[in-house]
């Protein structure tokens, strides 16, 4: 990947907290319907509600001249927006990105996963939650997990700088699978992250009891490895410890045992250009009319995200005890 360091750090907010890193969600749709990101009726956006992939790309760049150095994109499942390859076209080779990165379900890795190499994609995160093939199939309502083991094969072959799994448990679903989902990346030779269920979205379970904390997950791991703490950072949520002379990294994204606003560099945009500045709030800012009230002018659009740094607010509001949810939309439509 073409890399230039121009990074002007024109994003800092009221707290000091520089912001180079966003993650764009390209769709709300998805071809799964884990039980956590999603309800069992879920309704989803008109295709003339969500943005153009040239106006995605025409956010990344504007970002990216504003000091952003990573970009996630996300959604729903990216690989499911039609043609969404000619925007990791557009966007993976931008003078000044330095990491470009997707989170899929892997679903669609199998066909995809050299062209994103291609394109400039440098790291891929797969969500994985189960390795048994029925019990995938129930988090997911849908999904095959012999096609996402073949996506994770043929995306190790493609060669990107790293593929971590992501994990979450649940109690009673499948909260033993801690061991045998870290055996899995270990053998495989890649990272994994345990991420703690978050209150987006009323679904059919309840989520404080489906909670599973990353504490007891951490605990339960460090019982089998002699797991190291290790100095390896995002800049961003995740804890991380090496697995003793092995590749894989674990790491813990704990928004309820362990608060990570601090070090919070990120902002989301949804599939509809909103950018939301927090995922756990609902500060957010429409980039929409900015975008095609002024097709030919980026000035509107760039001191809209400026300003946006006053209302980034101080931290999330997540409490798996209060009855409603804290945040009303799902993960799928901000981009996780
Ligand atoms: N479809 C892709 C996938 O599953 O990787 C990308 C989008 S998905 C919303 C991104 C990540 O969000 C997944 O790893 C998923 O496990 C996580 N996620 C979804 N809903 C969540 C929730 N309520 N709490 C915590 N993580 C959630
Ligand atoms: Fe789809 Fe990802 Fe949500 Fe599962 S977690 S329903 S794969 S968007």
């Amino acid at each position: 990947m073409y890399k230039q360091a121009p990074n002007p750090k024109l994003l800092i907010d009221r707290f000091g907290r520089e912001i180079d890193y966003i993650r764009l969600s390209i769709t709300d749709r998805c071809d799964f319907r884990c039980v956590y990101c999603m309800s069992d009726n879920m309704t989803f956006l008109a295709r003339e509600a969500v943005l153009s992939l040239e106006e995605y790309a025409r956010l990344v760049k504007v970002f990216v001249e504003l000091g952003v150095r990573k970009v996630r994109i996300t959604g729903g499942e990216p690989l499911m927006r039609k043609n969404a390859l000619q925007l990791f076209e557009a966007i993976g080779r931008l003078p000044g990105l330095e990491e470009l990165l997707i989170t899929t379900n892997g679903s669609q890795l199998e066909q995809h996963a050299y062209a994103l190499k291609q394109a400039g994609v440098n790291r891929v995160n797969i969500s994985l939650d189960s390795l048994n093939a029925t019990r995938f199939r129930k988090i997911t309502r849908v999904g095959d997990l012999d096609k996402v083991l073949r996506g994770i094969a043929v995306a190790k072959q493609a060669g990107f700088e790293t593929i971590k799994l992501n994990a979450l448990l649940m109690r009673g679903i499948n909260d033993d699978e801690a061991l045998p989902l870290a055996a899995f990346a270990i053998e495989q030779g890649l990272d994994i992250s345990f991420i703690e269920e978050m209150p987006l979205g009323e679904v059919q379970h309840s989520r404080s009891a489906s909670y599973v904390s990353n504490d007891e997950t951490l605990q339960l791991l460090r019982s089998r490895y002699d797991l190291i703490n290790s100095t390896a950072t995002t800049c961003g949520p995740a804890r991380y410890w090496q697995v003793p002379s092995k590749k894989t990294k674990i790491g813990f994204i704990s928004p309820h045992s362990h608060n990570f606003c601090e070090a919070c560099n990120r902002l989301r945009i949804s599939c509809q250009g909103e950018l939301h500045l927090c995922l756990g709030q609902e500060n957010r800012i429409n980039l929409r009319p900015m975008l095609r009230d002024f097709p030919y002018d980026d000035g509107p659009l760039k001191q809209a995200i400026i300003n946006s740094m006053q209302v980034k607010p101080k931290g999330h509001d997540f409490d798996l005890n209060r009855s409603t949810p804290a945040v009303i939309r799902f993960m799928s439509h901000t981009g996780g």
